[in-house]
């Protein structure tokens, strides 16, 4: 039977990142996911400055043969209202492509990996656990997304939970597709709905468009998208014959209450299996980082005594850094009809759009760095992908 210490359910920014900071300790890690890389992922690919500090990601290394978009403006608004236009004057935030970019941080991470490689089984064996029947472990990391089995086997009620449910499409544009878009590449667009309950995106990244709609509520997701896509067209910021196949998913946005339990003995979940995405905005990416190197620095502290009171600290942890007393984490005081009401009129502000809408909510200007994840996590050459044998 195979074995190692830790073992890490899914390869995305959660995983990657946790891998990484685990594998450098010198800790014997072994990470699986169920599809092979470059894989996609459905995801506007818009991240925020802090993800490349945190990472101590090389912008001009990075876009050397990959996007990375530079973000210096805004158009936001109501879906079928009026539009402000915010420009900062220089980048402020960054578009990347998630088939490129999680490939890059699993690379870069140097862990062993297993592609292709679905996790099915879960079972508790003594201090351990036995994946798939043939792996044994003492530490078992739930990275593996909104319906990550770990997070199922420590008891996540997958499917009743409130989620953010959204539909994307990304696809490429050719020369003349894109002259004919009236969005610039480095001015992405936000629309919001009348009932507040969410927004579509349009963005252009390099030779690539996005667009997507996330939901507060997932029912008539689908109906929403068309009539998102409608307005777009209808306005021209679309040409009606530039379409995608959209896809959908759901994740959980960081709540104190109603949390899905994250620590568990022997086991702790990182990223969207945790529900860690700022609640406003729908960032996902960076709180998948953190959490990731959170739960490697509480693995490394355990020092092999994996029992859940070793490990309590990363929910705590969690709740601190996600939830401290932020307004992202406070349910709103606000009725809803006083926030359709509210919503209209601030968001044809220009001083709310851009102090409080962009700065805050978007851009998180404000976020506190973790202290520990700048200098260290410098990666390792990127190292082949070859499936284990
Ligand atoms: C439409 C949409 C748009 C978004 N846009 C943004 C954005 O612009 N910016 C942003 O910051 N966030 C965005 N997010 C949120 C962001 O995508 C997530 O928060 C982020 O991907 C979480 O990373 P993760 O590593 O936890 O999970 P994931 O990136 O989902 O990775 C999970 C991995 O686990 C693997 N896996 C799952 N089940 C198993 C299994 N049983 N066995 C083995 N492997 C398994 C999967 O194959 C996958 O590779 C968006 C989300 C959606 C749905």
């Amino acid at each position: 039977m195979e074995t190692c210490e830790v073992l890490i359910v899914g390869g995305g920014p959660a995983g990657s990142s946790c891998a990484g900071r685990l594998r450098q300790a010198g800790v014997d890690v072994l990470l699986l996911d169920k599809q092979a890389f470059p894989r996609q992922k459905p995801c506007a690919g818009w991240i925020t400055p802090a993800v490349l500090t945190i990472l101590a990601l090389d912008a001009g290394e990075y876009r050397k043969n990959r996007v990375l978009q530079d973000i210096s403006s805004f158009r936001t608004g109501l879906i079928d209202g009026k539009t402000v236009v915010t420009s900062y004057g220089t980048t402020v935030s960054y578009g990347i492509r998630r088939s490129e970019f999680d490939l890059y941080l699993l690379q870069r991470s140097g862990v062993r990996r297993s592609l292709g490689e679905t996790v099915t089984i879960l079972e508790r064996s003594g201090n351990g656990w036995i994946v798939n029947g043939q792996i044994r472990t003492r530490m078992l990391v739930g990275a593996g997304g909104h319906f990550c089995p770990v997070a199922r086997y420590l008891g996540a009620s997958i499917g009743r939970e409130n989620v953010v449910a959204a539909q994307v499409a990304e696809f490429p544009l050719t020369p003349e597709e894109a002259r004919r878009c009236s969005i610039p590449t480095d001015m992405p667009a936000l629309f919001f709905s009348r009932d507040m309950k969410g927004y579509g995106w349009l963005f252009r990244k390099g030779s690539y468009l996005n667009i997507g709609l996330g939901r507060m509520d997932v029912c008539n997701l689908a109906r929403h998208t068309v009539e998102y896509c409608s307005f777009l067209t209808r306005r021209g910021y679309l040409a009606a014959d530039i379409t995608g196949r959209f896809q959908g998913h759901a994740y959980r946005v960081f709540q104190k209450q109603d949390r899905r339990r994250s620590v568990a003995d022997g086991a702790l979940l990182i990223g969207d299996a945790a529900g860690v995405a700022r609640s406003f905005s729908g960032e996902g990416i960076l709180p998948a980082i953190e959490s990731g190197f959170m739960a490697a620095d509480t693995i490394l502290a355990a020092n092999g005594d994996y029992r859940s009171e070793q490990l309590d600290a990363y929910e705590a942890g969690l709740n601190d850094h996600f939830g401290g007393g932020s307004a992202d984490a406070a349910p709103s005081p606000v009725s809803p009809d006083i926030m359709k009401f509210l919503g209209a009129r601030l968001l044809s502000s220009s001083l709310f759009t851009r102090h409080v809408l962009l700065d805050r909510w978007f851009l998180n200007t404000n976020h506190e760095t973790l202290s520990h994840s700048v200098s260290s996590m410098i990666g390792s050459p990127p190292a082949p992908l070859t499936p284990r044998k």
